[in-house]
């Protein structure tokens, strides 16, 4: 059977559908949002070389939604699963998207004449409408109406020329027949503001990483302008705390192996925005591991006065002006030290995607200690334990960008040998 199941549509799913699709294998790509691009499409520029991420991404994108071979399935998850490698059974739930794909020209005209506003999940300090695209650059591009807090005025309804609005769209159930599956269902967010003493959620001027990376960015919700969400002014002092709600016994004790390399990124493009401010990063030690890493922080030191301070932070503190007092141990001297910055920005663990314990359950596969997927062994390091299945990216253990495109690649290869009865 030609044909193979990828879950999950970052740039590890759509890097593996892409190179199916080449191979002549029909791909049926699952994503859960109304778009595909995962959390790479949400970043402002990757390191260590500064690519502009949606530049860089959106190409893909589009190859790999306009390929023949390839069946994107938004707003869909896999239901049930059954059968084994070379020849699985899938139901896959397709939600209403109460928008004709076919017909939808995502010319965006529903989207102003919606009269109700929401958080925004993929600005995430932006807001949205109930009839909204997922992002500027969205493939495929259409609109998607918010079925749960819509309260079908029929705004979008009469606006809509072409006439794809159908606010009573049931939820579909499809049935496709797979020789293997590729797993790469990525990340979550952690909410920090059960760590109190960091004051997320209660400081404005607090954010979380990829908050940061939205309000530096060209298509976030201030179009670019770096500025404090507390006042709107340019910030001065810029705090990067490491290692929030990783590598810590309260919360999650693995290594999220990103946010040394992205508070270096952050901290350049903030130089880039603002070249007054001063950068600061808080770290408990660097993990520059990967090609030219160690490199892009030298960079940042010599010719953007990055400064990294090791230590542990224990507290931040804000005055009546909504600036923050950083209390920190020192960990190389072992003094307790203060610092005055205008924005903190938490660089904090990442978790695997929601669900990813039923989407096991469904699979038959198992999961390690931390909720990852759980692969064979070094020597099949995409595999998971019920053969045919494979995972790639974050999903399977923390990792950057060209690492999960290394492993899609790799799972491929496999998916392929399977489907070839090899
Ligand atoms: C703040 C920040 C900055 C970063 N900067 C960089 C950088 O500069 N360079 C770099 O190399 N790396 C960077 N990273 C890491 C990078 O984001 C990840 O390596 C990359 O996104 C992993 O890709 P992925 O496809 O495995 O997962 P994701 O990008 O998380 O994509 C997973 C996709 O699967 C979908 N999905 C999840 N569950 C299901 C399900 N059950 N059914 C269907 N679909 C599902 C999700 O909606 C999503 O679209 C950064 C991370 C953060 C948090």
């Amino acid at each position: 059977m030609k044909s193979v199941l990828v879950i999950g549509g970052g740039v590890a799913g759509i890097q593996a559908s892409i190179d199916l699709a080449m191979r002549g294998i029909v791909v049926y790509l699952v994503e859960r949002n109304p778009g595909i691009g995962g959390r790479m499409a949400q970043l402002d520029k990757t390191f260590p070389t500064n690519d502009c991420s949606i530049c860089i991404l959106a190409p893909k994108m589009i190859e790999c939604a306009g390929h023949e071979n390839v069946h994107v399935l938004t707003l869909s998850e896999v239901k049930e699963v059954k059968g084994n490698a070379g020849d699985f059974k899938v139901k896959v739930l397709r939600h209403p998207r109460y928008v004709d794909e076919d017909k939808c020209t995502g010319c965006g005209d529903c989207t102003t004449a919606c009269p109700y506003v929401r958080v925004d999940e993929f600005n995430l300090l932006g807001s949205r409408r109930n009839a909204y695209l997922y992002f500027m650059q969205v493939v495929p591009r259409v609109a998607t109406i918010d079925g749960e807090n819509c309260v079908r005025c029929g705004n979008c309804e009469a606006i809509c020329d072409v006439g794809a609005i159908d606010l009573y769209q049931k939820p579909r159930e499809m049935e496709i027949e797979v020789g293997s599956i590729i797993v790469a269902t990525g990340f979550d967010l952690f909410d920090p503001s059960g760590i109190d003493e960091y004051g997320y959620g209660r400081y404005k001027n607090v954010l979380i990483a990829m908050e940061y990376e939205r309000l530096i960015c060209a298509s976030g919700p201030t179009n670019g302008h770096l500025i404090r969400p507390s006042d709107g002014k340019e910030p001065k002092r810029v705090g990067f705390i490491q290692c929030v709600g990783s590598r810590d016994q309260k919360n999650n004790q693995y290594c999220c192996s990103v946010c040394c390399m992205h508070a270096t990124k952050e901290s350049i493009l903030t130089k880039e925005h603002c070249p007054d401010a001063e950068t600061y990063i808080f770290y408990t030690d660097l993990r520059a591991f990967g090609k030219g890493f160690n490199e892009y922080i030298e960079r940042a030191k010599r010719e953007y006065d990055v400064n990294y301070i090791r230590s542990r932070p224990g507290k931040i503190e804000e005055n009546e002006k909504k600036d923050l007092t950083i209390w920190y141990d020192e960990t190389v001297t072992g003094e307790v030290k203060a610092m005055e910055v205008d924005l903190v920005v938490l660089c904090t663990t990442l978790l695997p995607s929601k669900g990813a314990y039923e989407l096991a359950k469904i699979l038959g596969v198992e999961l390690n200690e931390h909720s990852f997927f759980e692969t064979k062994d070094i020597f099949n390091p995409v595999d998971l334990s019920i053969e045919g299945i494979f995972a790639v990216g974050y999903c399977q253990s923390p990792k950057d960008i060209p690492e999960s495109i290394m492993q899609a690649k790799g799972a491929v290869s496999r998916a392929a040998e399977i489907l070839s009865g090899e």
